[in-house]
């Protein structure tokens, strides 16, 4: 019986991780949730899997949700802030933490997680971007086993030997590629880019997901966030990593060996694919997804994505490359300029821009502590809050 803690319940990850936890109660218990908002989601949630804690931001939704729990009938105890986040993720009770809080808030309880040992089934890729090295020698420090949840990385987990320890000249690995869907305006003429709304933005044609990495997808900043977060996982340097556009996710990505093998991994788009590959591994369990149909999808189609239609796939890559607390700036930039444009303060064609500029000032940024990556974090922020409001004013 595995004790779980899954950061983030409440969102599209979480959501998808308590269904598969549900198919199979005698494998998986739930120690603790967290959730920022959705504090009705998240007292049936305690109570459904009749969670020991929950974890919320504030004192006044901490009150909230422990009334809501106590009208299901549940014992949940209610606990909030920041220091409560990270002491349900390590604490001696959990084996396994889900971390799927989106962005840079996720970055404290992962790493909490990763130092305490746990195994860490990581969604949250801004974490990894963000402090990539400290993070990835927090898991050696600690002891953890780190379990890629986004389905990339698992795939490509899936296709790496067994044996695979971020070496790859020693496993015969020259390329680590990574499928992109190409996101809801793969197909439309980028000169009409401009007037894009949020809820355009949004409409992912193959997955359904939060809005902060609908629009990353509909940008490439995902794939961009991904390539970098391939490089933290499995060693591989950005002139060994490429991404190919591929409408169908099928193909969820593919490792090529020496010999001129390709090795891929495919499925249907559902996340609990590698969430259910990730909590059970080594074996494997039912995720409750449908077989995949070949010949219903009929064909699988790949092309190069396009650098004028996804401008910040090119700064993820400029950001790997320029590397120590270039990657926290980019990723920071973008999730304030997200914010703005999901809020309506910004045009979606400015999403790049606000990032470009931001990492261009901020090029010699470091990232020797963790505390040092949150400052550079909130400097980035506040650049690129304020390129908004001159654009505003403009
Ligand atoms: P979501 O917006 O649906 O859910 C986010 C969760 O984090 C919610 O529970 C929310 O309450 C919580 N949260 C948000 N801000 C917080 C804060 N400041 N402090 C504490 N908690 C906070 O997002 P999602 O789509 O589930 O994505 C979660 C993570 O998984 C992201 O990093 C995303 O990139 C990654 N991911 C998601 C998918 C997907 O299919 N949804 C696929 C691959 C990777
Ligand atoms: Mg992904």
């Amino acid at each position: 019986m595995q004790s779980l803690t899954v950061l983030g319940a409440t969102g599209s990850i979480g959501v998808s991780t308590l269904d598969v936890v549900a198919r199979h109660p005698d494998r998986y218990r739930i120690f603790a949730l967290s959730g920022k908002t959705q504090l009705e989601r998240l007292a049936a949630q305690c109570a459904q899997f009749s969670a020991q804690y929950a974890v919320v931001d504030d004192a006044a939704a901490a009150t909230c949700l422990q009334g809501l729990i106590a009208e299901h009938g549940a014992r949940t105890e209610v606990l909030h802030g920041a220091d409560q986040l990270a002491a349900i993720a390590e604490d001696p009770e959990v084996d396994a933490v889900m971390a799927a809080i989106v962005g840079a808030a996720g970055l404290r309880p992962t790493l909490a997680a990763a130092r305490a040992g746990k195994r860490v089934l990581l969604a949250n890729k801004e974490a990894l971007v963000m402090s990539g090295a400290l993070f990835m020698a927090a898991v050696e420090a600690g002891g953890a086993t780190l379990l890629p949840i986004d389905s990339e990385h698992n795939a490509v987990f899936q296709a790496l030997p067994p044996t695979y320890r971020r070496d790859p000249a020693a496993a015969g690995v020259r390329r680590i590629l990574l499928t992109a869907s190409g996101g809801p305006f793969r197909d439309r003429h980028v000169d009409t880019l401009a007037g894009i709304s949020p809820d355009e933005a949004c409409a992912h044609p193959n997955w359904v997901m939060g809005r902060k990495i609908s629009v990353d997808s509909a940008t490439m900043m995902n794939k961009g966030l991904e390539v970098i977060e391939a490089h933290w996982l499995f060693g591989v340097p950005p002139e060994q990593i490429d991404v190919v556009v591929h409408r169908q996710s099928v193909i969820h990505s593919m490792v090529e060996y020496a010999d001129g093998s390709v090795l891929a991994q495919l499925g249907n788009p559902d996340m609990r694919t590698p969430i259910a590959h990730a909590l059970a591994f080594p074996d494997r369990i039912n995720a409750g997804v449908s077989p995949l149909d070949l010949c219903a999808i009929g064909q699988l189609d790949f092309e190069k994505p396009d650098p004028r239609r996804f401008p910040c796939l090119p700064l993820a890559y400029a950001a790997l490359r320029a590397g120590r607390g270039v990657p926290a700036v980019m990723n920071a930039a973008n999730e304030a300029a997200v914010d703005a444009f999901l809020s309506g303060r910004l045009a979606y064609l400015a999403i790049a821009r606000v990032v470009e500029s931001v990492m261009a000032r901020l090029a010699s940024a470091g990232d020797g502590s963790i505390e040092e990556l949150e400052s550079v974090d909130a400097e980035a922020r506040a650049l690129a809050c304020e390129w908004v409001a001159s654009a505003e004013a403009a």
